[in-house]
């Protein structure tokens, strides 16, 4: 492994369900400004992975440390507040606001004059707002409703909600699923924008897009590290093949 900074450092990590370990002994460490692909069969244990870093579901054994901080043990909340997003399969977003409200609602509240009690629209707040509206192609969007926008702008607007907040790492569970051909190229130059300071792991089915953006692989099978490496390495290894990249 190279010398640069490990940010997110997974060890010996299990849950069982009822004695079913979803996630089997599993060791996992992302750099500084890695873009991490997690490939594998359904079942495989790639959203539990997901629900064990972002604190969803709490790990049985095992470590995960996050800039040498342990998480097991840190609520949700505390862990977001720490730099770690988290976005899910399907989108979560106010659909009657707009898509600046959208944005703007998802700023960390303590940074703000009033806190909690007032929102107040200041130049910081708007100057985020844009530079985010920009990355992911919405700038023009800004006032529109957030239910007129099409799937994919849906998904790009939650990644924005996330991107509000700065995390050093982003989790994405499947943002291409349902995108149209245009909207997944998109989505691939967004994701390695964003991935230019910060960490971010993508789990991912459509193999095209995994090669444009993975700068490694990690192919999960029944909670376990298959195989790991550049995209090259992983789809020439026979295991792979014949559990996943085969049918
Ligand atoms: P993937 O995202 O790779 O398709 P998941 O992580 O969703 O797989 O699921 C891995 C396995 O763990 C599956 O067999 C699933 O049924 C099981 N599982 C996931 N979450 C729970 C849960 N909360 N309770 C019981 N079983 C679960
Ligand atoms: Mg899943």
């Amino acid at each position: 492994m190279s010398s640069a900074r490990i940010v997110l450092a997974v060890d010996n990590l299990s849950v069982s369900f009822d004695g079913f370990k979803a996630v089997n002994d599993l060791n996992l460490y992302v750099e500084q400004n890695e873009l991490r692909v997690v490939i594998g069969p359904n079942g495989a244990g790639k959203t539990t992975l997901l629900d064990l870093i972002c604190g969803r579901t709490r790990a049985t054994a095992g470590s995960i440390k996050f800039k040498d901080m342990e998480l097991t043990r840190m609520p949700e909340y505390e862990r977001v507040r720490r730099g770690i997003g988290r976005k899910f399969q399907t989108p979560s977003i106010y659909e009657n606001l707009t898509v600046l409200e959208n944005l703007e609602v998802s700023y960390p509240r303590g940074r703000t004059v009033f806190g909690s009690l007032f929102f107040r629209r200041d130049a910081a707040v708007m100057e985020r707002v844009k530079e985010v509206a920009e990355l992911i192609y919405l700038d023009e969007r800004l006032d529109d409703a957030a239910e007129l926008l099409s799937h994919g702008q849906k998904q790009w607007l939650e990644i924005g909600m996330l991107l509000m907040q700065d995390p050093e790492l982003l989790m994405l569970d499947e943002p291409v699923a349902g995108m149209s051909v245009s909207e997944r190229e998109k989505t691939a130059e967004l994701l390695t924008r964003i991935s230019s300071n910060r960490s971010v792991i993508v789990i991912e089915h459509d193999m095209e897009f995994v090669k444009r953006i993975a700068h490694r692989v990690t192919v999960l099978h029944q909670g376990k590290m298959l195989a790991e490496g550049s995209m090259d390495h992983v789809q020439a290894d026979p295991r792979v093949i014949e559990v996943y990249l085969g049918h």
